[in-house]
């Protein structure tokens, strides 16, 4: 059996974008077992911050962590495989995530998936994910919710 990974959940506020790259750095640096991450919240909440800061904590240079928004998927190769995926251009629904590949990077033995704009996934289902919903709460403070989305 493996071990859950230690992905805290509950809510956190960050008063820079520093701050939540350094959040999602820790979390990033924890993980050892495949994992994913459904990202949720306006444009400019810092969900790409977020990827930079666990793309980073998985030895990835977070200057190349970009949203993928023409190609909607990007990967980079660190400690594990970060599968950064951003659906905002998504019209195909479920079979384009089915095009795109979704299903084996769900699948692979050492990848981190993170989905921008998860909310664009519709009714394709990821058990054992964890949400995570950014909030602009005006400036530079933003809510972080991570929650996991239901058991695998
Ligand atoms: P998204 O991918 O959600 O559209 P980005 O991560 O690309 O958003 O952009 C977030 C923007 O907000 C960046 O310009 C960042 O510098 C700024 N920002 C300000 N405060 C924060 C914060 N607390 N956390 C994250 N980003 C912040
Ligand atoms: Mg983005």
């Amino acid at each position: 059996m493996s071990s859950i990974p230690p992905i805290p959940t509950g809510e956190f506020i960050t008063h820079s974008a520093e701050e939540t790259f350094e959040l999602a750095y820790r979390i990033g640096e924890a993980i050892t077992q495949p994992t994913v991450f459904l990202l949720q919240g306006d444009l400019g909440a810092g969900k790409t911050v977020f990827a930079k800061g666990i793309g980073a904590g998985l030895e990835i240079d977070p200057a190349e962590v970009n949203s993928p928004t023409f190609t909607l998927v990007n990967y980079h190769d660190g400690r594990m495989r970060l599968y950064h995926l951003d659906l905002y251009r998504i019209e195909g629904g479920a079979g384009e995530l089915y095009e795109l590949g979704l299903d084996e990077m769900l699948t692979a033995p050492a990848a981190v998936v993170l989905i921008e704009w998860a909310e664009r996934l519709g009714s394709f289902q990821i058990p054992g994910a964890y949400q995570v919903l950014l909030s602009d709460l005006g400036g530079d403070e933003r809510r972080i919710e991570i929650s996991a989305v239901s058991q695998p």
